[in-house]
């Protein structure tokens, strides 16, 4: 560990970081502290958001829900709002970490996290190659131990996923992210804030160092989730024990239904890539169907179809077909 400077935002603005200064901004420290003891980063100065007022309000406007970024994962999970309107988020939050880190961990934070590929969350000097640790290195992963990696948009430069709970909700939910940076602020599309390596590649960018579109010294501010009257969710996480474990795969589903019968799906996988994955082509076959296991997984596989599994991880198609499926049937209960 380091010395570093430590300085409390009075607004969100005040944490926006000037170009080509090594200064950081934190919040609930759960993950940073950990970045900081593994020699992931190391900042010169940290910017503390956790004073500044109002960032952590949840509130209802028309047909909207808006989540300040240092709402704690258990303030979401709890909130009776967030219970009723967006299942699945609250579900999401609270089958994060555990009960300790969900009091600390805020949900702006939580989606920023980086990959559990264990050849990344070691402490330096890294004693293999892992690109995200040492630009030009190579990958452990993509040769080695890949069983939790990723199906979906991965490059032989880096494997990983983006292992977030509530952000695969966010997705699902089709919600906007609030972003505050040095032009101002600005709204992404949930969907679009993180990149996978292909997305990166294709950018221009580093692909195993660029894994979201915000800009240097950006922050994020927080979520607006559009209410739909009628909606249902359901969160489903596969993991190897049931509490403290990150995903092997997840799977949110938004669903409305007309007469028994799907009549809108919103479908997001987790664990499976660098961004979480919505399943667009399954959405679309699964308008007109019963919300049942065996009339529904079809179109889930057949969505899967264009997966790219690595030498150990092609149990986790299945796996996520049956995740999103029951997911569904769970939202439509
Ligand atoms: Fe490093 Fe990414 Fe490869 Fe893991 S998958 S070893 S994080 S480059």
């Amino acid at each position: 560990m380091r010395d570093f400077a430590y300085v409390i935002a009075k607004t969100p603005e005040d944490a926006v970081v000037a170009d080509g200064t090594n200064i950081m901004p934190i919040a609930g420290g759960t993950e940073l502290l950990n970045w900081f003891r593994l020699g992931i980063a190391a900042p010169t100065s940290v910017i503390d958001l956790g004073h500044i007022p109002g960032l952590g309000t949840i509130a209802q406007t028309d047909d909207w829900l808006s989540i300040g970024a240092l709402a704690s994962l258990n303030d979401v999970g709890a909130h009776a709002v967030v219970r009723s309107e967006a299942a699945l988020l609250s579900q999401a939050c609270l089958a994060a970490a555990s009960a300790q880190i969900r009091n600390r961990a805020t949900i702006g934070g939580n989606v920023l996290q980086k990959t559990r590929c264990a050849y990344f969350r070691t402490e330096a000097p890294v004693p293999w190659a892992c690109n995200k640790r040492e630009p030009g290195s190579g990958c452990a992963a993509y040769a080695g131990l890949n069983e939790r990696h990723a199906l979906f948009g991965w490059t032989d430069d880096c494997v990983a996923t983006q292992p977030s709970d509530p952000v695969v909700a966010l997705a699902a939910l089709e919600a906007e992210v609030e972003l505050a940076g040095r032009d101002g602020r600005r709204i992404l599309p949930v969907t679009e804030l993180h990149l996978t390596q292909e997305d990166a590649l294709a950018a221009g960018l580093d692909p195993a160092r660029t894994e979201t579109r915000m800009k240097p010294g950006e922050i994020i501010v927080g979520y607006r989730v559009p209410i739909r009257k009628g909606q249902r969710s359901a969160y489903v996480k596969v993991r190897e024990r049931a509490s403290y474990e990150y995903a092997l795969v997840s799977a949110g589903a938004v669903i409305e239904l007309d007469g028994g019968k799907i009549s809108r799906a919103s479908i997001a996988l987790g664990s499976v890539a660098q961004k979480p994955w919505r399943l667009v082509k399954a959405e679309h076959e699964l308008v007109g169907l019963p919300p049942t296991r065996e009339a529904v997984l079809p179109a889930l596989r057949a969505a899967l179809a264009d997966a790219r599994p690595l030498s150990q991880n092609r149990y986790k198609i299945s796996m996520a077909a049956g995740a999103a499926a029951r997911a569904i049937v769970e939202a439509s209960a």
